[in-house]
């Protein structure tokens, strides 16, 4: 158990448990995480965690005008947040990533040029910028812009750009220390769309499921 957790008989879940009440039961979990449209064919793509209100009401205009894009499209910008972002980005080189908690970032200066991890180079416009605008760097919460294959991959290069040293274990030192968690910093909103993605086990899942019902 977590050091968090008071849990001294070391209790792990299970997926039906006696109580004196009767039986609680917990879900089965996947062995792999999937997106929705890896499991159901998905009509049209609104981004945002969440989409703004101005995106939500542009797509019902769509739909009641019928002007819906092509079915399968995202309904949203093609640019980045970059794109529309009011820092002033430069061909600055730096030599450590900061934390957000480690500076108090100029106002007017871009935020990864100021080592801040920002991930609006790769993600999607829509929000207005709303957190560079404010001093805190983009998470991606837009999703990859039209054309972005893979996030982390968008990512890293645009991350190689600004690193200044041409030094393999220098560059290592400066993303080791600086990015401890590069999963969770690139892949937060699109791990299981990515190229990162885990090789499906035998059955995906299912045959899970399928010990279940039969078992
Ligand atoms: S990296 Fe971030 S701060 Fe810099 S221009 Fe892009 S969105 Fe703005
Ligand atoms: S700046 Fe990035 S994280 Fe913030 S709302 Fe916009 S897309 Fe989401």
């Amino acid at each position: 158990g977590s050091p968090s957790t008071d849990n001294p008989r070391n209790v792990l879940p299970q997926t039906s448990t006696e109580m004196p009440e009767g039986t609680i039961h917990l879900p089965l979990f996947y062995d792999t995480v999937k997106t929705l449209d890896q499991t159901v064919e998905v009509d049209y793509y609104l981004p945002g965690c969440p989409p703004e209100a101005e995106r939500i009401w542009e797509a019902l205009v769509a739909i009641l005008e019928n002007k819906l894009p092509p079915p399968g499209s995202v309904i949203g910008a093609e640019t980045t947040v970059c794109d529309v972002c009011p820092r002033t980005r430069s061909e600055k080189k730096i030599l450590a990533f900061k934390r957000t908690w480690e500076i108090i970032p100029d106002p007017d200066i871009c935020l990864l040029d100021q080592g801040l991890i920002c991930c609006g180079i790769a993600t999607r416009a829509g929000c207005g910028a709303l957190c560079p605008t404010v001093g805190s760097p983009c998470i991606g919460c837009y999703g990859p812009n039209q054309g972005v294959e893979d996030f982390g991959a968008r990512m890293i290069t645009a991350l190689a750009s600004v690193i200044d040293s041409n030094d393999p274990e220098e560059i290592d030192r400066i993303i080791t220390e600086g990015i401890p968690d590069p999963i969770g910093t690139f892949y937060r909103f699109s791990l299981a769309h990515s190229q990162m993605r885990r090789s499906s086990l035998p059955g995906n899942g299912t045959s899970v499921i399928r010990s279940v019902e039969t078992g």
